[in-house]
Order: C-alpha cells, then sequence, then structure tokens
C-alpha cells in the first residue's frame, strides 16, 4: 500500500516546491532574540518574530522557569481535571483575568486548541456565528467542528457584518467572532463598531487577542483597552506564545459561566496535557512585570512610530498599522521573495509573503517590531531596506 501513497506524496510535494509554497525551516542556534545566530553562521537582527515585548529570553522569565522546575517539576502527565492542576495554573488563570478585566480564565496547551474548543461547547445548531473572514486558521477550524450556522463577513467590513447580522437574526444566540490584529495587514478590528452592532443586533462578540494582546492599547491589554471595552467583551482568546514570552500555551478568559462551561465541556481541555510548571511559573512572573511597569509597551510603541515614519520617509508604502506589525507593500509576488532574500544577505531577517497567504497581487514584506529592538537595530534595517529598495527599483534612488 505505502508504495502507491508514497508515489501520490512525492508527487504533492513537487507540487508545493514548483509552486514556490515549500516552507523551508531555517534552524537558529542562539535564544529568541533582536540579534540571532543560524547555522549557517550567519549573525542577523530578527524582523519576523511574535516577540514583540522582548520577552522570549528574558533573564526574569528564565529564572523563574528554572526555579519552577525545582519547586513543581518537569511535567504534570496529566489533564488539568484528573491530577493535572497545580497551584501554578489557578494563579496564571486569576493573573490572565485580572490583565483582561475579565472574570475567569481557562488555559490551554496552545491558542490552537483554546480557539478549537470554545465554539462547539457553546453553540449548537440552533445558533449563529458571525465570523471575520481574514480570521486565523485556528478560528475557523473550530468554528467548523461546531454544529451552528455559519455567516462570513468581509475583513472588518462593518456594512457587510450588519448584513450578516441581520441574517443570522433567524437563530437563538449570536457569537461575532474576529481577531484583535490580523496579521497580515496589522490592521486592528473596529471593536467598537462591533460592540455597537453586538448591542444592536443582540450577539455576543468574541476577539482573539494573540497578536494584539501586550502591544495594542497605551499599556497593552489589547484591543479592548484601545476601544475602552473593558469588561464588555465576552470571549477573549490569547496566546502565551506571542509577545507573553514566546513558550507555549494559550487561554479563553471573559463571562465566568462560559469558562466554566468550557471546564466541562471543552475537549481541547478535557483531552488534552497541562501546560508545564516551568511555563506557568513564568507567566505569573510575565504578567506581575506587566503590572509593575508599562516600560517595555512604551518602548515598542516608540519602535514601531519611529520605524514606520522612516520607512514612509524613504519612500516606502506602508500599510497603515495599530500593531507592531509593519507591512512594506510591494505587490509582486517574485520581488517579495527577490527583496527578502537580498535582506538577508545584508543581515535583515524578514519574510516576504505572496499569494494565497494574502490577496493575488497584495505580495509584501512583513516587518514586525519588538520591544527588543534597539534604535541602531532599527536604523540598519531601515538603511538595508533604502538600499535594497533603490537597488530594485521599489523607491527613488
Ligand atoms: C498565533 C495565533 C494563534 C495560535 O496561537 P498558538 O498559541 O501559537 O497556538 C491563534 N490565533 C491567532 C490570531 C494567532 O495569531
Amino acid at each position: 500500500m505505502f508504495n502507491r501513497v508514497q508515489a501520490h506524496l512525492q508527487k504533492e510535494l513537487a507540487g508545493i516546491r514548483e509552486a514556490g509554497l515549500y516552507k523551508n525551516e531555517r534552524v537558529i542556534v542562539t535564544p529568541q532574540g533582536a540579534e540571532i545566530k543560524v547555522k549557517s553562521g550567519e549573525e542577523v537582527l530578527n524582523f519576523c518574530a511574535n516577540n514583540y515585548l522582548g520577552l522570549s529570553n528574558n533573564p526574569k522569565l528564565v529564572a523563574a522557569a528554572k526555579e519552577a522546575l525545582d519547586s513543581h517539576g518537569y511535567g504534570l502527565s496529566s489533564v488539568r481535571f484528573i491530577c493535572g492542576t497545580q497551584d501554578l495554573h489557578k494563579k496564571l488563570e486569576a493573573k490572565i483575568a485580572e490583565f483582561f478585566g475579565t472574570e475567569d480564565t481557562i488555559l490551554y496547551a496552545a491558542c490552537f486548541d483554546a480557539n478549537g474548543g470554545v465554539f462547539e461547547p457553546l453553540l449548537s445548531e440552533e445558533d449563529a456565528i458571525i465570523s471575520d473572514a481574514l480570521n486565523h486558521a485556528s478560528i475557523i477550524d473550530g468554528v467548523r467542528l461546531s454544529k451552528a450556522q455559519r455567516y462570513r463577513y468581509n475583513n472588518a467590513d462593518m456594512a457587510d457584518l450588519e448584513e450578516q447580522l441581520k441574517k443570522a437574526q433567524a437563530q437563538r444566540f449570536r457569537l461575532i467572532v474576529t481577531d484583535g490584529v490580523f496579521s497580515m495587514d496589522g490592521n486592528v478590528a473596529p471593536m467598537d463598531k462591533i460592540h455597537a452592532l453586538a448591542e444592536k443586533y443582540d450577539a455576543m462578540v468574541m476577539v482573539d487577542e494573540c497578536h494584539s494582546a501586550g502591544v495594542v492599547g497605551k499599556t497593552g491589554r489589547g484591543v479592548t483597552e484601545l476601544f475602552n471595552l473593558r469588561g464588555k467583551i465576552e470571549i477573549i482568546t490569547g496566546t502565551l506564545g506571542k509577545a507573553f514570552g514566546g513558550a507555549i500555551g494559550g487561554f479563553t478568559t471573559g463571562k465566568k459561566e462560559i469558562i466554566e462551561l468550557l471546564r466541562q465541556r471543552s475537549r481541547p481541555y478535557l483531552f488534552s496535557n497541562s501546560i508545564p510548571p516551568m511555563v506557568a511559573a513564568a507567566g505569573i512572573k510575565m504578567f506581575d512585570m506587566m503590572s509593575e511597569t508599562n516600560e517595555l509597551q512604551d518602548r515598542l510603541h516608540e519602535n514601531t512610530a519611529y520605524f514606520t515614519q522612516k520607512m514612509m520617509a524613504a519612500g516606502f508604502d506602508i500599510k497603515p498599522t495599530a500593531s507592531a506589525i509593519v507591512a512594506i507593500m510591494l505587490y509582486d509576488a517574485k520581488l517579495s521573495q527577490d527583496m527578502a532574500a537580498k535582506l538577508l544577505s545584508e543581515g535583515i531577517y524578514v519574510i516576504g509573503f505572496y499569494y494565497p497567504v494574502v490577496p493575488k497581487g497584495q505580495a509584501r514584506i512583513r516587518v514586525q517590531i519588538s520591544a527588543a529592538h534597539k534604535r541602531e537595530h532599527l536604523d540598519k534595517c531601515i538603511a538595508a531596506f533604502t538600499k535594497v529598495g533603490k537597488e530594485m527599483g521599489v523607491i527613488k534612488g
């Protein structure tokens, strides 16, 4: 049997390569950070990590993780509800609720699981999910796992959302779901308008804060801070794997009855292992640090504003961003790949994206800014973009 499958797989793989969509892993031999070293020996500046607050290799988090290894061991060998809940998990859940101004929190192994396990227990075929067309893959998969009626609206298009809400009046309960920040453009979901439509058409709201938590809002509390909606959104999901230290772990936080039901019925929670104690302990430390100072958020906001202004002044076409994601528009797929390769040889690690990851004719290089970037890192990146941009005719020489 495998002979035939093997031939089939080889053909599939060849097709992926021919389409130019084959994903290679670049091996890094240092901790994650602004300056990294790759296996081939080059040292590069990293502008493509979700390490927004620069916490991925923060000494205080490393120390907290090491301490927890000694005090709480390595792993739990159990799901939460059997014998996999330590004091650290409960404490981290409380810290997350405090951070977002919500009532309760449930942890998952990843936000992929949080999104995969949130819809099915809460909504049935009598209900409706109204989902932004650009929502993350994990939301799309989670919606598929539920029996609710599905409605889709164009990205951040409030007229379309309203149309869908009108149609969804046929159902019992309605849930609007959106990413807080969309990862390809860096735009923020218009939560004020979404919330107003939810009130008008009697719906709940869920927001995935993976790219917005720690980043958006004056103190990094995410889109509910930015739009003055703290405590008013029923469901927030997020990850510990981006701004919040970058290790692993996800969560759903929000109304207490929702969280309570998820603890009873959410399959990735019931049937998958607890996060390791060292991750929980470092997470607690991280939220303690956030409650003491906004230094990292302030630096991230400054860095993003500085980078965006300088790049626009250099003549680059940049999507308006309200996050730490800066899309440098090139429109041409091959150009995006060639330019990213040239930038790498200049010591700048960025990724070019093109169809089907972004719409046809919308190829770009996505830059992700971090609080870990020093002014000289940003200047070096801007200089490299300017040099390569001129060479390739993207900006005027
Ligand atoms: C990264 C991301 C996820 C997945 O988070 P993990 O914790 O890595 O599984 C989910 N949703 C969005 C919007 C994301 O950007």
